[in-house]
């Protein structure tokens, strides 16, 4: 097999400030063997990769790379062990209710998966018997599984030649052929550039050999091409400018929204919380109450959006943490601003939350769509990050 650098696509013309090429073509064109003979010395151990030369499990492969979609491998691998730990298998973790699932997704982010890792045990179980399907096809038929997992599971569970391409394979691909085009335009070029790659032998091997060659050796920054199996075959190597790959479009910032969250201690020691809509940004997860974030948030009627409940405390008077009140009294109850802001950093948007903080007496009862929960047992619940750090900046933490 061979593949002809950059396929039909023209090279990249040199960045500025990058002239000092090596060679300006590689010796020849990437070849799988090469590669592999690198991963049989240097592959990662991973929680959830199977030991050389033993067969995968399609949960635990599955259940990872549902897991690493936008996260580290550092960042997943607790909640890994405790999901196996909890849920040893597919038909556990489908019989488990949803609630559950997402208090022990909690702190891992882009919440939709947890819910879609749930209801694709339910389908996986109801579907196919309880065993995951082998073609790439039939697994992107499963909620939650797009053609990168779909690939990911067919090639490591299943060893079908199938081509797993995420953004650190697209690194590679595009600095090997210095692919001259532009991401995100660039996709379908890097993947067809990547499947011709693939090997009929060993497709799994090479799969997660492409995945830590991405991780390990050629890093955003600073490829370590000393070390590489594929530096004499790379024409970004050849050319001297490896790190200007792969060539972006240039990314617009989304646009920073701002609102206020609201957090009510009871002197019992609870909380008031609210699920968030099912749907959307967070959906299904805990938070504490808030108003809308906007880029055009006004601060000003800010306690007009406030929860309302009945206040023991008249305005005016200390609050439990000894600050202040400022005085400020809307929708029955006592506010007060806790200095500075929590901020938070979504996919595409950034955003500023004030943080009001109001105490209220034991057994206050919670206004419609809303509960209680006990502030010792916040660990347990599904809140999102971003409410950690308001509840951690209410609480002066
Ligand atoms: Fe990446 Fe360097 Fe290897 Fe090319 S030679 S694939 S740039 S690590």
């Amino acid at each position: 097999m061979s593949v002809a650098p950059s396929g039909s696509a023209s090279v990249a013309p040199k960045a500025p400030g990058r002239q000092r090429a090596q060679r300006r073509q590689p010796k020849s064109c990437p070849q799988p063997t090469a590669l592999l003979a690198w991963y049989d010395l240097n592959r990662r151990l991973l929680p959830w990769r199977a030991a050389s030369g033993e067969r995968a499990d399609p949960y635990r492969v599955w259940l990872s790379e549902i897991m690493l979609q936008q996260t580290t491998v550092k960042a997943v691998a607790p909640y890994y062990a405790r999901f196996l730990a909890r849920w040893p298998d597919l038909r556990a973790l489908a019989a488990a209710p949803l609630e559950e699932v997402l208090k022990s997704w909690a702190g891992l982010g882009y919440y939709a998966r947890a819910r879609n890792l749930h209801a694709c045990a339910r389908a996986v179980t109801e579907r196919h018997g309880g065993n995951f399907p082998a073609s790439e096809a039939a697994l992107r038929a499963l909620p939650g599984i797009g053609d990168y997992t779909a690939a990911a599971i067919a090639a490591i569970a299943f060893d079908a030649p199938a081509s797993p391409v995420d953004g650190n394979i697209e690194r590679v691909v595009a600095r090997l052929f210095a692919v001259a085009a532009l991401l995100p335009g660039a996709k379908p070029q890097l993947r067809r550039l990547a499947r011709a790659l693939v090997p009929q032998r060993r497709a799994g091997d090479f799969a997660q050999a492409m995945m830590d060659l991405g991780a390990t050796i050629c890093s955003p920054k600073k490829p370590a091409c000393a070390l590489c199996p594929w530096n004499d075959n790379c024409a970004a190597f050849a050319r001297g400018d490896a790190e200007t790959f792969p060539r972006r479009t240039p990314k617009r910032e989304g646009a920073l929204r701002r609102g206020a969250a609201f957090v009510v201690r009871r002197a019992d020691g609870y909380l008031l919380v609210r699920p968030r809509p099912a749907k959307g940004l967070l959906g299904g997860m805990t938070e504490v109450p808030t108003t809308a974030w906007s880029a055009d948030f006004d601060e000003s009627d800010v306690l007009t959006h406030a929860p309302i409940l009945s206040s023991p405390l008249p305005a005016g008077e200390r609050s439990t943490s000894g600050d202040r009140i400022a005085g400020c009294r809307e929708r029955g109850i006592a506010w007060r601003r806790v200095a500075g802001v929590v901020r938070h950093v979504f996919t595409h948007f950034p955003l500023e939350l004030s943080v009001y903080v109001s105490d209220v007496a034991a057994e206050t009862p919670a206004p419609d769509g809303a509960r209680w929960a006990k502030v010792s047992e916040l660990g347990g619940e599904a809140l999102p990050s971003l409410m950690r750090k308001v509840v951690a900046h209410a609480l002066g933490e």
